[in-house]
């Protein structure tokens, strides 16, 4: 990590003067959506499909049968959406470009004038996606890759063909040419095997992309910040509630809606079903949601067996924020880092909230180095 994470540490324990109350808008400002439920990929570090996962009794019955989102549920989604603005994320435990849906899906969000963003495994990413991309100005991809070697690589995402994911980025570079959208970022997610690399992986992504994201690692529900190089338990501040059900409302293929991006592992943790029960809204402001909000609101989390062992409520707070090195580095917590390259921030959508490393909390301030 480039930045000391026990920095922001410290910095958040300052912003922390009283019990920390969240509220909800009447609709989620981010919306997740997973298109499929399938991946391409069995990654050896995924939390929803590596080989381990898929092998395993406890694979979940919701994963074993292909679901893939009709072109009415994903207009519907959007057409209900629409006028909150909130911004659009087409993954959740999926990859993106094997959903049927997937080139509707990117022209409705752009249609109704919403700003939207992706990750992907980079695999499928070919001239023709690119295509579609650049010509509907959409937002932003991100493409997951983990590793500067291919023997990293391997590790990471169980191939080498290091050599074709780089030549895959450069088809949606080249594609875009002087275009301005989409903005395209690379993303690494650090474990105790490929930490090392983040340097090169940095200096090798500047001369070439929009920005680089550092995620930290997340094993099996329990977001452990402890397991972040450079970071210690006791380092933590007091807890507060978690922003995630306050703001993301995250959409499985089927229509269920899991509390956020952490329970999205396990199928079976559902508030709901937007399909099933009256749409996007109603299930947002159901009693279940309601539910855990105010547990979170009377710091009763530990009373909600999924986030009495989840660090993840760290992303509340607001962001650290650094010029170093030719980047722009906002870092909302130890679990994540955008290094927005400098001279590439033409393209950097407000709207894409801290996904981009834009953030939602202007109190932020700006260190040169
Ligand atoms: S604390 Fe963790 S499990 Fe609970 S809502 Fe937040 S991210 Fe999800």
């Amino acid at each position: 990590m480039t930045i000391e994470g026990r920095d922001i540490l410290k910095t958040v324990a300052r912003e922390q003067s009283q019990q920390m109350r969240l509220c909800s808008a009447e609709m989620p400002e981010i919306v997740r959506i997973e298109l499929s439920n399938t991946c391409n990929m069995s990654c050896p570090h995924c939390r929803h499909h590596s080989k381990e996962k898929r092998a395993s009794e406890n694979y979940s019955p919701y994963y074993r049968t292909p679901i893939h989102m009709s072109e009415k549920q994903v207009e519907d989604i959007f057409n209900e959406v629409a006028p909150y603005k909130p911004s659009v994320t087409l993954n959740v435990a999926n990859e993106p470009l094997i959903a049927q849906t997937f080139d509707f899906a990117v022209k409705t969000v752009k249609k109704l004038g919403l700003a939207g963003t992706f990750n992907t495994n980079g695999i499928l990413l070919n001239k023709d996606v690119s295509t579609l991309l650049v010509d509907t100005c959409f937002d932003s991809v991100t493409i997951s890759i983990d590793a500067i070697t291919a023997e990293t690589l391997k590790k990471a995402r169980g191939i080498s063909s290091l050599d074709k994911l780089i030549d895959n980025v450069d088809i949606l570079l080249s594609v875009r040419g002087n275009s301005v959208f989409p903005r395209v970022g690379i993303t690494f997610v650090e474990t105790d095997y490929n930490y090392h690399e983040i340097p090169d992986f940095l200096e090798f992504w500047k001369k070439r992309v929009d920005f680089i994201r550092i995620n930290g690692f997340i094993k099996d529900l329990t977001p452990d910040v402890s397991m972040i190089p450079g970071i210690q338990r006791e380092d933590m501040p007091k807890r507060i509630p978690c922003q995630q059900t306050f703001r993301d409302i995250v959409i499985r293929a089927n229509g269920d809606v899991t509390p956020c991006v952490i329970t999205a592992e396990q199928p079976s943790i559902i508030v709901g079903n937007i399909f099933k029960e009256g749409g996007v809204k109603a299930v947002w402001n159901n009693d279940h949601m309601n539910h855990i909000r105010k547990l979170h609101n009377t710091g009763r989390w530990d009373e909600l067996p999924y986030c009495r062992q989840c660090d993840y409520w760290i992303e509340t707070f607001s962001m650290k924020e650094e010029i170093k090195n030719g980047f722009l580095i906002r870092m909302p917590s130890p679990y994540t880092t955008f290094y927005n390259v400098l001279d590439r921030l033409d393209n950097w959508n407000r709207d894409l909230h801290d996904r981009q490393g834009v953030g939602r909390f202007q109190d932020v301030s700006v260190t040169k180095k």
